[in-house]
């Protein structure tokens, strides 16, 4: 074996074997790729897969990691026998609720780029002929969804990747790594010692195992899933063939089937969540069969499926489970993949908890990060910094990886919060916000109140429209109230949630100019808005800069993955700090027109217009306590963004509640508050633009200057901007004023879809119905005509000129 390489892969399951060929596709020759258990049936989940690859996903890189993963299996074979089947696949509805809820995902895939189509029971019938047609209302067909054979695709992958240079170690198992200086130096095998100061640990289940080698926290759970085959049907005798009936799912009953011969099998996410520690999981192999991923079958769990099974294909009443298992693979709190480069030691990468239906895609974009500093697709929620810190506690990501089990077939909508563990974080202003009577959602464990029941008076004959099961969940029409209120008097919005960290140091400014497109060389006390642009000039994070100090900036961020990035970039000579300041500070964004009279009767300082200008920041105090303001709103009103440290944050709320007493001061929820932003065409980075997108197409080129110096992304970005919009985010006006759409739903122009919903809401101010969306430049205009797709019906919109609330911006200016 060899005693150093370029780069060491842990682990030569489907994610391994497909970061292998795509980084030897790329140029790269010295890979060393090693395994616990033999080549190619390795002992971990690839070796018991049964290959579903259901395309279709709330996520667009998911749709995208799917889609050229399927491309791929087609591609590959081994000695002519196909690593993919394209036979199609079905998720039937049992119930009206999903029945509905299909023509969403319709939805989805058409805004991803997917052919589906839906049909009817007999149409499921025909394509599946054991199952009972009476048994459903209908079905999703996608035809380029099909089978995976796992296994094989490693061997084909790893056949690629030899041929290229790589070398493959089967019952090679890796027992340590060795890092300096916070970089990676070697492997350690039971086999010898490879020096490195590349990895990346494809491990599957066992990564928290190889994380820790390193000291980094891979949040995820390993779960038992049930899966039996059965024995051969009478219907199916004589079959030889992999598969040909379509792949099913059915999500009512959380199970999915597919045929293979003459047998069929069953998968079931029913039962229990039956987690394991990655550390309990044998490590040795010991032929098909006795995989250490595949743990004793529990039949009780499996019954229930096997019952249902047998309702919607009647066939299989004929017939016994054969070979069922209790496989392992893993689990995380949102379900994502964790993809990424470790904080703790420069050179460890991990690229875990990924599905077969997205390796292949994984495996090529981590080859791109790896090689290129960029992949070639948004990778936010896939990212393994995304998490807040209470997230790698092993207790959230055990409770949060088993409800995730739970929920992996229901329908989820996109604002449904978490259950448990709440509340989990909470704000200084969190009992007034319960006296009030607020409706809280969730979002980074953060109880946030959507709107505030107290305000239910204030609709007084406010006629607002209804919007549905789907748009009007989580949603209330005291939000019309509370929008109004903010338009015509004053709200306090709590902030808190917002991430936001200081820079400081001698070097901050500098270090801040490199990693933004904005001028930030201004005098302390003013306030920027810019971007945070990728290598490729990709947005990366859009970011208001506060210049308190000559030294000392205050950043308001979007996750913990911008903090990750600062610090990533962070010079050696120890001239810049960066320190997360959410968790204990707090904020409120008090907004309206009475704004100034509110503030500025609890405080001595000036809060003049004169005085304190729009984009401007300064210390002060409301009345004993000291705030930080920044004069600046994303709801488009007068108003200050008023931060102070969270043990003073109840005072705060209580001294601005009371002086905004005379003015009619109300609570504002996030539901009010995202309908503002809207009607003000205020950017929501992740769903309004990401790194996919550059400045200019999201229509933030006002945030770029470039004459300013270097930048990172400078370079790629002069090229995007002569090269041209490869698509522009657009603000269409629904006709029917009585349709909100939610955003991911497909945006149609010349009988095709074209593009997709991005930010939508009700613009209260103006009484329309508004949805941005992503089109081609051709269909961007001003007046064009556009088809959003609703739950199947195709709503007319036109291109509108934004912002359709006060593009002067004489209020927030007042
Ligand atoms: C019953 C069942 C059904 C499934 N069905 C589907 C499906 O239909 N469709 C789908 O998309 N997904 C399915 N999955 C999920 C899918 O199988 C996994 O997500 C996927 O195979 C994970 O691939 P991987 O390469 O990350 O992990 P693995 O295949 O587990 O590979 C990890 C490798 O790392 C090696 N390794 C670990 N530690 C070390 C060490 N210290 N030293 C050396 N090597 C090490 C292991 O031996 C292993 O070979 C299913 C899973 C199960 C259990």
């Amino acid at each position: 074996m060899e005693t150093s390489a370029g780069v060491v892969v842990i682990g030569a399951g489907i994610v391994g074997c497909s970061v292998a060929e795509h980084l030897t596709r790329m140029g790269w020759r010295d890979v060393v790729v090693l395994d616990q258990g033999p080549l190619f049936e390795s002992g971990g989940s690839t070796s018991h897969a049964p290959g579903l690859m259901f395309q279709t996903n709330p996520s667009k890189t998911m749709t995208d990691l799917a889609k050229y993963s399927v491309g791929r299996y087609l591609e590959l074979e081994v000695d002519g026998k196909p690593c993919g089947y394209e036979v199609g696949g079905i998720e039937v509805a049992e119930t009206p609720e999903r029945l509905e809820d299909l023509k969403r995902k319709r939805g989805l895939a058409a805004s991803w780029g997917l052919e589906s189509h839906l049909i009817s029971p007999e149409e499921c019938a025909e394509k599946i002929p054991l199952l009972d047609p009476k048994k459903v209302l209908g079905g999703f067909f996608v035809p380029s969804d099909g089978i995976a054979k796992g296994v094989r695709a490693c061997e084909a992958m790893g056949r690629l990747a030899t041929g290229r240079g790589a070398k493959f170690y089967g019952e090679t198992e890796v027992t340590g790594i060795e890092v300096k200086n916070g970089r990676v130096r070697a492997v350690e095998t039971d086999r010898g010692r490879i020096e490195t100061d590349l990895i990346i640990s494809c491990a599957g289940m066992w990564g928290p195992r190889i994380g820790r080698m390193v000291g980094m926290t891979v949040p995820l759970v390993p779960m038992q899933h049930q899966f039996a085959w059965t024995t051969p049907l009478a219907e199916l005798v004589g079959e030889t063939r992999e598969v040909v009936h379509p792949i099913l799912r059915h999500q009512d009953f959380s199970m999915y089937l597919r045929q293979r011969e003459d047998c069929y099998g069953i998968g079931a996410y029913r039962h229990r969540p039956m987690p394991v520690s990655a550390d309990d999981i044998r490590r040795d192999y010991r032929g098909e069969g006795e995989f250490p991923s595949v743990l004793e079958f529990t039949p009780d769990d499996f019954e229930p499926t096997w019952q249902e099974a047998r309702k919607m294909l009647p066939a299989l009443q004929s017939v016994k489970i054969d070979r069922p298992m209790n496989g392992l693979f893993s689990f995380t709190p949102d379900g994502g993949s964790l993809l990424g480069e470790s904080k703790e030691a420069k050179g460890f990468w991990v690229a875990e908890a990924v599905w077969i239906t997205h390796a292949i895609g994984v495996g090529k974009v981590m080859a791109e990060w790896i090689t290129d500093g960029v992949p070639s697709i948004d990778l936010a929620g896939a990212d393994v910094h995304r998490f807040d810190p209470h997230a790698l506690s092993p207790s959230y990501t055990l409770a949060r990886s088993s409800q995730s089990f739970r929920e992996v077939y229901d329908i989820i909508h996109p604002q449904q919060p978490m259950d448990a563990p709440r509340p989990l974080r909470t704000s200084p202003f969190f009992p007034r916000q319960k006296e009030l009577g607020a409706y809280f959602l969730e979002g980074s464990g953060w109880e946030r109140p959507q709107w505030f029941e107290a305000n239910r008076t204030l609709l007084d004959g406010q006629e607002v429209l209804d919007r549905g099961s789907w748009a009007g969940r989580y949603w209330s029409p005291v939000a019309a109230a509370e929008a109004r209120a903010t338009r015509e008097s004053v709200a306090l919005y709590d902030m808190t949630s917002l991430k936001r960290a200081e820079v400081t140091g001698p070097g901050a400014l500098d270090f801040l100019q490199n990693l933004s497109t904005g001028q930030l060389d201004r005098p302390a006390g003013k306030v920027t808005y810019t971007l945070m642009l990728d290598e490729a000039a990709g947005v990366k994070s859009d970011v208001t800069v506060a210049r308190l100090e000559e030294e000392h900036f205050q950043l308001g961020l979007n996750g913990p993955r911008d903090i990750e990035w600062m610090e990533r970039h962070l010079p050696f000579d120890g001239s810049v700090r960066v320190r997360a300041i959410t968790a204990g500070t707090c904020c409120i964004g008090a907004w309206g027109p009475a704004a100034r009279d509110v503030v500025q009767s609890l405080s001595e300082d000036d809060f003049s217009n004169e005085a304190f200008g729009f984009f401007n920041a300064r210390r002060a105090y409301l009345q004993e306590v000291p705030v930080t303001t920044q004069r600046l709103s994303y709801v488009g009103e007068l108003g200050w963004e008023i931060y102070a440290t969270a043990d003073m944050g109840l005072r705060l709320w209580d001294l601005l509640w009371e002086a905004g007493q005379p003015y009619g001061v109300i609570a504002g929820g996030r539901a009010a508050f995202n309908a503002l932003r809207v009607e003000k065409g205020y950017r929501a980075w992740g769903t309004d633009m990401t790194t996919e997108h550059d400045p200019y197409e999201a229509g933030l080129g006002f945030a770029v200057k470039l004459d300013k110096g270097d930048f990172i992304g400078r370079e790629a970005l002069l090229k995007r901007k002569e090269a041209g919009p490869r698509r522009r985010l657009v603000c269409t006006l629904l006709d029917d004023p009585n349709v909100v759409v939610m955003g991911s739903e497909p945006v149609w122009a010349d009988g095709r879809a074209v593009g997709y919903v991005t930010s939508a809401d009700f613009g209260y101010t103006i009484g329309l119905s508004i949805a941005y969306a992503w089109v081609p430049p051709e269909h961007a205009g001003v007046g064009t005509r556009l088809e959003v797709e609703y739950f199947g019906e195709r709503q007319a919109a036109t291109v509108a000129e934004e912002p359709l609330f006060h593009p002067a911006m004489k209020r927030m200016r007042a």
